[in-house]
């Protein structure tokens, strides 16, 4: 698979995408990550990428030109396994669903806002969706697409081994809307805190009726919205 940042930054990628999985999964192959400098597709000596809205407010807007042409140049003619996606403040929640809809793409293109975001016709005639990844404000779209980059490319099939597979983890499909349970590793008592005592021994009957209870405990407690969506979906 394929991902296409574009943005006016391209340096800032030079380190988040240099470790751990994503960064195996590139020299495996499995994943490509290229980044484009919107500037690049400007047009002036002093390659502007902004201008100032319409109706007048604070700041600068992307205008649409070059946006419109770095997207074009990337995919030439869209099929239906490429998307662009718009990383945007006002878009649907990113969601675990999503990127595992993403994770079978062959190309993902990632549009970066910037100042106060982006001329709407990006989103109305160029991208197919506009995602946000909090009901937070960043001051642009760089940390957000590698956000996507990352939890997309951990499920590209191949690219976690078994030992760190995305099954059963929070938000999998398998895990019906709770999250992963708490976990524990050595030693058994650290300050004077204890390890469950069911999971020091070895009834993996009872481990797995544990480890269902705990989770749903913690999701009630921290993410009580998630055990509401699940009851609705039941009933
Ligand atoms: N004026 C906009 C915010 C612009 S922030 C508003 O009030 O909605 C500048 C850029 O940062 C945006 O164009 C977008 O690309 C990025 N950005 C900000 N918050 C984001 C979020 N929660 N998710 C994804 N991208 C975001």
């Amino acid at each position: 698979m394929r991902f296409h940042i574009i943005t006016i930054f391209p340096e800032f990628f030079s380190g988040p995408f240099e470790h751990g999985v994503v960064s195996r999964a590139e020299s495996a192959g499995l994943l490509a990550i290229h980044v484009h400098d919107l500037r690049n597709w400007t047009c002036d000596r002093h390659r502007t990428v902004d201008d100032r809205p319409f109706g007048g407010g604070e700041g600068m807007l992307l205008k649409p030109q070059p946006v419109f042409e770095a997207v074009e140049a990337v995919l030439p003619a869209r099929t239906q396994r490429q998307k662009v996606v718009l990383l945007s403040a006002q878009g649907r929640p990113f969601t675990q669903r999503l990127a595992r809809e993403y994770a079978a793409l062959d190309d993902l293109v990632l549009i970066c806002g910037r100042y106060e975001g982006v001329d709407e016709r990006v989103a109305e005639h160029l991208a197919d969706d506009e995602v946000s990844i909090g009901d937070f404000v960043l001051s642009g779209g760089e940390l957000a697409a590698a956000v996507l980059v990352d939890s997309v490319a951990r499920l590209i099939p191949g690219v976690l081994g078994n030992e760190d597979s995305s099954r059963n983890e929070s938000f999998s499909e398998e895990s019906e809307g709770l999250l992963d349970c708490p976990q524990y590793t050595r030693p058994a008592e650290f300050r004077g805190w204890k390890v469950p005592e069911v999971l020091l021994g070895g009834n993996h009957e009872e481990i797995k009726r544990w480890r269902r209870a705990a989770s749903r405990e913690k999701t009630e407690r921290l993410r009580p919205d998630l055990i509401a969506s699940r009851e609705r979906k039941q009933s």
